[in-house]
């Protein structure tokens, strides 16, 4: 005999007025009609409401749709934050595209190599990025139509690459277009592409549901409301601008754009529209911390910050804090939307004095409610490891805000899911509270006379030191030891001169010997766009130290 069904199972159908593929499409129109004229974009003295917003993003969709654009195809866009490229997070998805956000500091055969496997069948450009994208089309093997952007508040040069200006193309739309609405939410959103430091670079491929998700995710985490301000200190092109894009828009706050991230223009936007909320890789905060006086200004509300992309080391937590920032810490990569775990406050936190909060903050804590899982697993055996905040293990993450998997490229992405799990390539303990502690990626931990070195611990302790501004530690091969650890350190502009010898003196009573570096170089250190430090290119200079 059948089983019998559940009650529950008969009479109760799935319909168009109970089930519908989740997309974050919904979040502009909603906003749309509830605040029609409130501002939604700020961008200099340009003042875009959510009724504009709104109408410019049917017609964006709609030019796109006249122009060609099929289900499924790929628009890219190179450009920095602008009203474009928010305009785009939406209208490209509306048309039933998938959007690829270039990141701007690539160079021309890299955005050649991304444009011809993302098939790209358009491509926007900021005239700033227009010389490289020139270059970039130049290589390609089959050639997207080209859209040129010229942003008022651009006063430079730069090629003009088409007939076709933004402006333009948007008035060959109508803003009645209802758009593609996706059928399904698996459906592909957006293409992001891994920095691929260890060759060609992956593609990302986001999903409605996962944007949707991650989106609310981060307007609960970080408190969104909507009289929320929220600078663009984060880059676009970064994870979708970590889901932001669309979290600012799904609570109605205002979007408030930068073209470049300055501590004199983010001083000056804060206290200009009331800003309240902005994200940003910890050397943003660090290099806001360090600002010149004349540069700085007092805060006159508190503004919340949250970051990531890099471990922020407790003094630039405390340092933010005490300009009157509250720092939120958020752990996460392109594959999860941005962030997948926050270090949430537990009570008694406010009252710990800073150091010991910041101590706690500089974790990567716990799950985001709209994660599936999240778990630090053995790295031989795949068990969870224990909590006993020593324990080394790779964190794995689960769930609705994970990528469909890598574009073109299955063995990437058969690499990636274990066991049901995404695998992230990094390594971390987890502590008695729960709270997980990122202490390397697995190609930055130093193996010195097989005892693990976490580069984490020691530029933590680095940070500590009064003179120092940013420090970095990799791996320096060692005939004796295998690795030994070689601190890079750039010490603030106005720090008494210290050496190496006395550097490394200092850290002698602050962490075990084994870990102290060997070598100290002084000088900048090498950042990519979204402010993470190339350590890359430091364990190249590394090896050539004698
Ligand atoms: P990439 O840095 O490779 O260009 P991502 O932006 O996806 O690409 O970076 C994700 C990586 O950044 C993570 O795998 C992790 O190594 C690092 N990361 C992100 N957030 C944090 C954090 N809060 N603490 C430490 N490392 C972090």
């Amino acid at each position: 005999m059948a089983p019998k069904r559940s009650i529950y199972e008969t009479d109760l159908p799935q319909t168009a007025a109970n089930f519908a593929a989740l997309t974050p499409l919904g979040f502009l129109f909603r906003a749309a009609a509830v605040y029609p004229s409130k501002t939604a974009i700020v961008h200099g003295k340009t003042r875009i409401n959510y009724a504009r917003f709104a109408a410019r993003v049917r017609c964006f969709a709609h030019a796109l749709v006249k122009r060609g654009l099929k289900q499924g195809q790929t628009v890219a866009i190179l450009a920095p934050n602008i009203p474009a490229m928010l305009e785009a997070h939406y209208a490209v998805p509306l048309a039933g595209g998938v959007l690829n956000a270039l990141n701007y500091r690539l160079d021309a055969a890299t955005i050649a190599f991304i444009l011809d496997h993302g098939e790209a069948k358009f491509v926007l450009a900021d005239r700033e990025f227009a010389a490289t994208l020139q270059a970039a089309l130049a290589l390609c093997k089959s050639k997207p139509t080209v859209i040129d952007i010229d942003d008022r508040a651009y006063t430079g040069e730069g090629p003009r690459l088409s007939a076709l200006d933004y402006e333009s193309f948007l008035a060959e739309g109508t803003p009645d277009y209802a758009g593609r609405w996706p059928s399904d939410e698996w459906q592909a959103i957006c293409l992001l592409y891994t920095s691929g430091t260890t060759g060609d670079p992956k593609g990302v491929v986001y999903h409605h549901r996962g944007a949707f998700l991650n989106a609310l995710g981060n307007a609960l985490t970080f408190g969104l409301r909507p009289d929320s301000v929220y600078l663009w200190t984060l880059p676009m092109f970064h994870c979708s601008g970590w889901s932001y894009t669309w979290a600012v828009t799904s609570v109605g706050g205002t979007h408030v754009c930068l073209r470049k991230v300055e501590p004199g223009a983010i001083f000056a936007s804060i206290e200009a529209n009331a800003v309240t909320h902005m994200c940003g890789a910890p050397i943003v905060l660090n290099t806001l911390a360090h600002a010149p006086a004349n540069l700085r200004r007092k805060l006159k509300n508190r503004v919340e910050v949250m970051t990531g992309g890099a471990a922020p080391p407790s003094a630039i937590i405390a340092a933010m804090e005490e300009l009157g920032f509250r720092v939120t810490h958020a752990y996460g990569l392109t594959e999860s939307y941005g962030p997948a775990t926050l270090c949430e406050w537990q009570p008694g936190w406010p009252d710990l004095p800073l150091e010991e909060r910041a101590r706690l903050m500089s974790r990567q804590g716990v799950a985001y409610p709209t994660l599936g899982a999240l778990a630090v697993l053995d790295v031989a055996t795949g068990h969870p490891v224990p909590s006993d905040g020593a324990t080394l293990g790779e964190i794995a993450l689960k769930g609705n805000t994970v990528m469909k998997g890598y574009l073109k490229n299955p063995k990437a992405t058969k690499r990636a899911f274990k066991n049901g799990w995404f695998r992230t390539g990094d390594l971390a303990v987890r502590h008695k509270d729960g709270y997980i502690e990122v202490k390397d990626r697995s190609k930055d931990i130093i193996i010195s006379g097989g005892e693990n070195i976490s580069s984490l611990e020691v530029e933590e302790a680095l940070y500590r030191h009064p003179a120092v501004m940013e420090a970095a530690v990799v791996a320096k091969p060692d005939p004796k030891w295998g690795e030994t650890p070689c601190a890079f350190v750039a010490l603030k502009p106005d720090a008494v001169g210290i050496s190496g010898q006395e550097l490394i003196a200092w850290l002698r009573g602050r962490i075990a010997g084994f870990k102290c570096p060997r070598y100290v170089v002084f000088g900048a250190l090498p950042k990519t766009s979204t402010g993470k430090i190339q350590k890359f290119m430091l364990r190249q200079r590394a090896q050539e130290i004698a």
